[in-house]
């Protein structure tokens, strides 16, 4: 059947419309086509199709994840242009947190029925691997349970400086010590123009992912993200996609893809371009045809609110991301958007879809067929650098190291 009505799209677009709502491969120029001329609803018809195709079965399905990011610390001496999170060494807006407020917040997560965290924080001048062998030591040592979804290449390329090992080396270790899958920070834009402008001491393109192909030969999987809307291309958005979708050609390793955009707040970037609700649903659906070779496509609330966050799953995202118990990083350049874990529920069943908690590697742990059954902890919200137990205490004051 075909995707959309032929007299809706040009003729030339229509059989690479049809090829990728088919699940066939369409090159970057399609895809870059399809993103600029393909009319908006034909696009996400499409990636619908393109999305049933590949969850046959369970596409009445679409899943949630109950997480925590954990920031370690926000000093960081790479100083993106659209990062509102950091601060330079020597800064007196520095701090560190130290290990036993790690694993408070781990336990805190256990507690909430979280099952993964996400370990984010700048690069600090002073944290080698030892500093991430320690910490992911600790965790699993009192919490195996959770699983250590975190960091990105660009923290391998920091840390392995840091310490004077390789790459491989320092992939090894952190690995060895518990981290269990990365979770594909970093990424921004790829293409070398744009990622100068906003990332200018961030390692490259291809070196991020050269170092991501490291990661997944030495088992280690990930997922794969994109910065939308600090002025990049249209051009550039589908090169950032093709340079991934080259990779696992190779690797089979990105479980996912999660584009997300620019929030304009406290950063040096200071608001000056944002990608429209219009352009990121177009990416979600251009995504799902685009990859063929990717599992999974996450609609990101958290940066481009709830009701589009619902439309992506109309778009061919299939998962929401997280409830995210704490998050510090995008919400301190302005994303204002918080859930909790029966809003999500409900968004995602609002959207026609049942909503399932899943892990990690997206098996579901919980599927919610009967509304009357759904689970009513009202304590599982997502928050702004605050604990979620009623007792916790508030950012300003957890204990803090001084930034160097
Ligand atoms: S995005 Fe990450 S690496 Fe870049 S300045 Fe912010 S904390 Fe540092």
């Amino acid at each position: 059947m075909s995707a959309v009505a032929p007299e809706s799209v040009g003729s030339d677009l229509q059989p690479v419309l049809d090829r990728a709502a088919a699940g066939g491969r369409i090159s970057p120029e399609e895809a870059l086509e399809l993103y600029v001329r393909a009319p908006l609803h034909a696009l996400g018809r499409a990636a619908d199709e393109a999305r049933r195709r590949r969850y046959a079965g369970t596409e009445h399905i679409a899943t949630y994840i109950i997480e925590r990011n954990i920031n370690y610390t926000n000093v960081c001496v790479t100083a993106c242009k659209f990062c509102a999170f950091y601060a330079p060494p020597k800064s007196d807006k520095g701090w560190s947190r130290e290990l036993d407020e790690i694993l408070r917040r781990c336990a805190e997560t256990v507690e909430l029925g979280g099952t993964q965290i996400m370990f984010q924080g700048g690069h600090h001048p002073d944290y080698g691997v030892e500093y991430y062998e320690r910490s992911f030591a600790a965790i699993k040592a009192e919490f195996p349970q959770l699983v250590i979804h975190s960091l990105g290449a660009s923290e391998v390329e920091h840390m392995a400086k840091v310490s004077g090992v390789s790459i491989e080396e320092a992939i090894t270790r952190i690995k060895a010590a518990g981290l269990d899958s990365f979770a594909g920070a970093g990424a921004e834009l790829l293409p070398a123009r744009p990622r100068q402008v906003i990332a200018p001491l961030k390692e490259s393109g291809e070196r991020w992912l050269e170092i991501m192909e490291t990661a997944h030969g030495l088992g280690l999987e990930s997922t794969s993200t994109m910065l939308m809307g600090t002025g990049e291309t249209n051009a550039e958005r589908i090169e950032h996609m093709r340079m991934i979708r080259d990779v696992q050609d190779r690797t089979g390793g990105f479980r996912a893809f999660i584009p997300y955009t620019y929030q304009p707040e406290n950063n040096h970037l200071k608001g000056r371009t944002q990608a429209t609700l219009l352009e990121y649903l177009r990416i979600i659906a251009v995504g799902r045809l685009f990859f063929d070779n990717v599992n999974h496509l996450q609609g990101s609330w958290l940066t481009v609110g709830k009701e589009a966050g619902q439309l992506s799953l109309h778009y061919g995202a299939d998962d929401l991301g997280s409830v995210m118990l704490e998050e510090n990083v995008v919400s301190s350049a302005g994303a204002k958007h918080r859930s909790n874990r029966m809003e999500l529920i409900h968004l995602i069943r609002a959207a026609g879809r049942v909503p399932a908690q899943r892990d990690t590697t997206y098996n579901h742990l919980a599927v919610h067929e009967d509304p009357a059954q759904d689970p009513v902890d009202d304590r599982v919200v997502s928050h702004l650098a605050s604990t979620a137990l009623e007792g916790g205490t508030a950012h300003p004051e957890l204990t803090i190291v001084e930034a160097r």
